[in-house]
């Protein structure tokens, strides 16, 4: 097998084929010299516990040469979908969400206003963002959106020097937080309370904030008919309006940074000539179906940068089918469909190439099991299987001169950062940058 991806979605999808079907081989592809995608990537550094997933995801590798860990390989040139379905019986995408959704408001693309998924690959040390640098210089800053990615971006940015410097961040991200001005964070919701994203674990984390509090308007929490019915036979949305009100009716303790949650009004402009100066929202009144419309009243609020963080969004993989609309790989409960709308051969997908970008880390487990259980299905009805020697996937990739990672190269590099962390009580020091990632992961 080829599993195209080192996320929680792939090393699932690698852990339910072993349960499964015992003696089967392998090969997990990733583009970055490192497994566990978005735990590594997207889960904030202040949420170490987490991360701790990682113990239950490396049990996919424990298993000598029979999974192997194939890294620096980006799918589409250096290893081809051609190239997979000739040396592989099955092949399963867990590629997951690389690009993010837009506003599409004027100003958008104005210094200042940045993609929440740019921000969280910097101080997650993503390779990609090596280059990049955000200067905290603000003091007023917006986050739009009401998911978890917007509260951990929020957190982030609200979070002392002394609890960022407990985290696994790169020096020069600790560095720049350090020197952030930040003091205000206004996180923007275009729907109510009982509408929003978040979901209380990560709602109740702002309540451990060591310099800043939540301010919450009360006149924002007023639920409608439909909102009372909705939370009466739901706990999370329970809990959620239950936090929200406490801190609508908490006196301010004088703590030096604040986050704003404001509920029902949507950005439609982003202000400035040069940068960021402001941000124009629209209020916005709540449908008994749960949508909004706009109200025709106008605020403007003051801000020097302005994160939009609206959700993610897969995008397509090189000759692999791809549904635009639904910006998935479409598929029939995991099994690829082609443009046609027919069964593809030997392709699978899971995570959230498969299902759009929701849910948590566990929902990927249940999501890979129905993937395997169909794919082993397809298997045991097929006459012949591939033979493919496994050295000839490392040939084709040493021919096209491939710089190719393995596990053991990871777990040299994961030390490496580890022992880094370690000199300066932290709990690892990211290496950002893909070149030195690779040195070190070969020591
Ligand atoms: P999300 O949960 O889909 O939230 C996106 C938010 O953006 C929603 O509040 C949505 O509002 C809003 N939005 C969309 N378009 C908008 C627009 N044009 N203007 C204003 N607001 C707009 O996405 P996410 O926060 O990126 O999270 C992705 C997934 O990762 C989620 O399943 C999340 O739970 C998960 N995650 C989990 C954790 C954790 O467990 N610790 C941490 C991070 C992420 P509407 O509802 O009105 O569309």
């Amino acid at each position: 097998m080829a599993v195209v991806g080192a996320g929680p979605a792939g090393l699932y999808a690698v852990q339910s084929l072993l349960a499964s079907a015992p003696g089967i081989g392998v090969d997990v592809f990733d583009r970055l010299p490192t497994p566990y995608g978005l735990v590594r990537y997207g889960v904030a550094p202040d949420n170490q516990k987490i991360k701790s997933v990682t113990r239950v995801l490396r049990a996919a590798f424990d298993h000598g040469n029979q999974v192997r860990f194939l890294g620096n390989v980006r799918f589409g040139t250096d290893i081809k979908r051609a190239d997979l379905l000739e040396h592989y019986d099955a092949v399963v995408y867990a590629t997951g969400a690389q690009g993010e959704r837009r506003l599409g408001i004027p100003g958008e693309d104005l210094p200042g206003s940045c993609g929440a998924k740019d921000f969280v690959d910097w101080y997650s040390g993503h390779p990609d963002a090596a280059d990049r640098d955000f200067l905290l210089n603000a003091t007023q800053v917006a986050v739009v959106g009401a998911g978890n990615v917007a509260l951990d971006v929020a957190r982030m940015l609200v979070r002392s020097p002394g609890e960022i410097a407990s985290t696994d961040v790169p020096d020069r991200v600790l560095d720049a937080f350090r020197k952030s001005r930040v003091s205000d964070v206004h996180l923007i919701a275009r729907r109510g309370p009982v509408q929003a994203k978040f979901t209380p674990e990560e709602l109740r984390a702002m309540n451990d904030l060591a310099d800043a509090e939540v301010v919450v308007r009360p006149e924002d929490l007023v639920l409608t008919k439909e909102d009372e019915i909705r939370i009466a036979s739901n706990r999370n949305l329970r809990t959620n309006v239950s936090m929200l009100r406490e801190w609508a009716e908490r006196q301010l303790r004088g703590k030096a940074r604040r986050i704003h949650i404001r509920f029902l009004q949507s950005p439609v402009r982003i202000l400035g000539e040069d940068t960021v100066e402001g941000v124009l929202l629209e209020r916005n009144a709540l449908l008994a179906d749960g949508r909004v419309r706009g109200t025709g009243s106008f605020e403007t609020l003051a801000l020097g940068m302005i994160f939009r963080s609206v959700g993610y969004q897969a995008l397509p993989l090189p000759d692999v089918p791809f549904d635009e609309a639904g910006s998935i790989i479409p598929h029939s409960e995991g099994r690829v469909l082609n443009e046609n709308g027919r069964l593809t051969e030997g392709e699978y997908v899971t995570g959230w190439a498969k299902r759009g970008p929701c849910g948590v880390i566990g929902t990927n487990k249940s999501d890979s099991a129905e993937t395997v259980c169909n794919l082993l299905a397809d298997l045991a009805g097929r006459d012949s299987y591939n033979d493919t020697e496994p050295g000839r996937v490392l040939a084709l990739l040493d021919n096209r001169g491939v710089d190719y990672t393995n596990w053991v190269n990871w777990l040299r590099l994961d030390d490496h950062e580890i022992q880094l962390g370690r000199r300066q009580g932290r709990p690892r020091v990211k290496i950002p940058v893909l070149r030195a990632m690779l040195d070190l992961s070969r020591g």
